[in-house]
């Protein structure tokens, strides 16, 4: 790999470094932003076109279609699948707050559900129990968190059998694959977030909703527009989702790096898998016949507060992904929930640093760093 910017020996390590992933493509990010402002055209132009299409064909779906983020894209597909108030979608609580957020725009409700301990993704048999608990159940919306995708074939299977609704969320799996076939292209719809620190990050929001049944995709793009099918006339309520054309044009500079980048992270990945093999924390698990992108790298202990202060006086900045889950947010609170796993998964989580503009001597660093700090807490 050739980034241009790795941290220097000694500087503070965080997990994530969005910066990195501009100055590795630089020059051609630079000529791109350059191309669209000599254009004239700003917002839902031709390189919100081209970047749909080769969004669609790296995933393997028909159709994408562009939105102002990765919320929009939650809501704009459920309400383009007609699902809306009086409505529940079942999710997960282990996610960050914006899956609910586009789940209560649409007009819905969330039903949370547990996930299961070791991937902590979305549960199938808790999914089903949910349906057999709970009327009213209209669609389902399985995080692919971390970097992994969910028992895909399993929740495809029980959609089918209680003729639900699946709205991927595809946020932190770019590249994911169940079986050979990428997270968002399962059959249902998908919404991706641009956000610019994850795997394939805009230099701003932005966001895309993808679907093998093009006439869904194509409501999105009247839905993000007012709902116009032709220029000032709305087909549908509508609203303002738009992707600017600087954003598009630089994703489609950062599409074309993202696999050789996913490659990189499996390679640092590989290396904190190793290093860190029966030192003290508990390592990700990756399901069998799944890809992992590696958005993070989440290892697990009881003593997580106390590991991440200690990696803190080493300059070393972990996230926590998410420490307080849903159902226990002022937000969303429902105490009527209770969700053991989830909620033991939220007081053990912590993010190492891991993202392409770092080298492998300062993740076997961080991993030395754990070592010494699992072995004194
Ligand atoms: C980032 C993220 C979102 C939301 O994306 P935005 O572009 O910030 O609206 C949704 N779900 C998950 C799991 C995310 O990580």
């Amino acid at each position: 790999m050739n980034i241009e910017r790795s941290p220097a020996p000694g500087s503070p390590l965080y997990s994530a470094d969005p910066k990195a992933g501009y100055l590795a493509q630089r020059g051609e990010i630079d000529a791109a932003i350059k191309r669209v402002l000599e254009s004239g055209r700003y917002v839902l132009g031709a390189e919100c076109e081209a970047f749909e299409q080769e969004f669609a064909a790296w995933l393997g779906t028909p159709a994408s279609a562009a939105v102002a983020n990765g919320t929009d894209a939650i809501e704009l597909a459920l309400r383009a699948a007609r699902v809306g108030p009086g409505d529940k979608v079942a999710t997960v609580a282990n996610t960050v707050s914006a899956t609910v957020a586009g789940i209560v725009a649409a007009g819905a409700e969330p039903v949370f559900v547990e996930i299961e301990p070791d991937t902590m993704l979305l549960d199938a048999g808790a999914l089903e129990q949910a349906l057999a608990s709970t009327k009213g159940i209209k669609a389902v919306v399985p995080v692919h968190l971390y970097g992994q995708a969910c028992d895909m074939p399993r929740i495809m299977e029980i959609a089918r059998r209680h003729q639900l609704i699946v709205v991927e969320d595809c946020a932190q799996a770019h590249g994911a694959t169940v079986g050979g076939k990428k997270a968002g292209a399962w059959g249902g719809l998908a919404g991706f977030s641009f956000y610019p620190t994850k795997n394939l990050g805009a230099l701003g929001d932005g966001g895309a909703v993808t679907g093998v049944n093009r006439e869904l995709v194509e409501k999105v793009r009247l839905l993000r527009q007012y709902g116009w099918k032709t220029r000032y006339v709305s087909d549908e309520h509508g609203r303002n989702s738009r992707l600017d054309e600087i954003q598009a044009a630089i994703l489609r500079v950062r599409l074309r790096r993202l696999d050789q980048e996913n490659a990189f992270r499996g390679q640092l990945a590989g290396i904190y898998l190793k290093e860190l093999a029966g030192k003290g924390v508990v390592l990700p698990w990756v399901a069998p016949g799944r890809t992992h992108v590696w958005h993070q790298f989440v290892v697990r202990t009881p003593q997580r507060d106390e590991l991440k202060a200690k990696l803190e006086q080493a300059e070393i900045f972990c996230g926590v992904l998410y420490p307080v889950p849903l159902h226990r947010q002022p937000a969303y609170a429902d105490s009527a929930v209770s969700l053991p796993e989830t909620e033991r998964a939220c007081a053990e989580v912590l993010s190492l640093p891991l993202h392409p503009g770092l080298r492998a001597g300062a993740v076997a660093k961080v991993a030395a760093a754990v070592r010494a700090g699992a072995a004194k807490v």
